[in-house]
């Protein structure tokens, strides 16, 4: 299973990734989870992608590209791989496809997670991440018990620097421009496949499976 997985930014592409990996046990590769790693580490590749990510930009392909042909050649993406967040635009998805043609290990399906724009800004402005276990909660969906303390493990929650107002409108912004039309994309290749992310995480999660053909 080599899945790509499209969706606006707060469409729950993550959640629906982390449920598959819990689930078939392949490794879900996250280029904005690398880009927060890498400015948590403070390297410069770090600190130059932290400057356009905080805007809500996206960070020049050269440098995504690089990250993810290093965490293709690692040995766990053998067994397939759920790919969030990438590719980001068009140029991203011809030369994802140039490296797996390389590797003659094609992508088996680009799911598309849709939510209705309104929808979107509400989910993204009340994230709220767990500093210590990574439990996500939002303030208005799924609040944590006492406001701002972590459920599961008491630790502080915070809110992530791209998920604040102005940032978002442009990250929603940048979607449309240059992230959506990869659902044309992925349609003129026969393989986009796609679910209504709206509802309950444990029914849209039996849709993907079934979307998927995974039992
Ligand atoms: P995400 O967690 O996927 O919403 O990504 C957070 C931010 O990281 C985005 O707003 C971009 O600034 C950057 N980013 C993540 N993935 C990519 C990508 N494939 N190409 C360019 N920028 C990216």
């Amino acid at each position: 299973m080599r899945i790509v997985l499209l969706g606006a930014p707060g469409a729950g592409k993550g959640t629906q990734a982390k449920k598959l990996v819990e689930k078939y046990g392949i490794p879900q590769v996250s280029t904005g989870d690398l880009l927060r790693a890498a400015v948590a580490a403070g390297t410069t590749l770090g600190k130059e992608a932290k400057a356009v990510m905080d805007k809500g930009e996206l960070v020049p392909d050269s440098i995504v590209l690089g990250m993810m042909e290093e965490r293709m050649k690692q040995d766990d993406m053998k067994k397939g791989y759920i790919l969030d967040g990438f590719p980001r635009n068009t140029k991203q998805a011809e030369a994802l496809d140039a490296m797996l043609a390389k590797l003659n290990m094609p992508l088996t399906a680009a799911l598309s997670v849709d939510v209705p724009f309104e929808d979107l800004m509400k989910r993204l402005t009340g994230r709220r991440t767990c500093k210590s276990c990574g439990q996500m909660y939002n303030v208005y969906f799924s609040p944590s018990k006492a406001e701002g303390t972590c459920d599961k493990c008491g630790a502080a929650l915070f809110q992530r620097d791209d998920d604040k107002e102005e940032t978002i409108k442009k990250r929603l912004e940048v979607y449309s421009a240059s992230t959506a039309p990869l659902i044309d994309y992925y349609k003129g290749k026969g393989i986009l496949k796609s679910v209504s992310g709206t509802g309950g995480i444990d029914s849209i999660f039996g849709e993907v499976c079934a979307q998927l053909g995974l039992k």
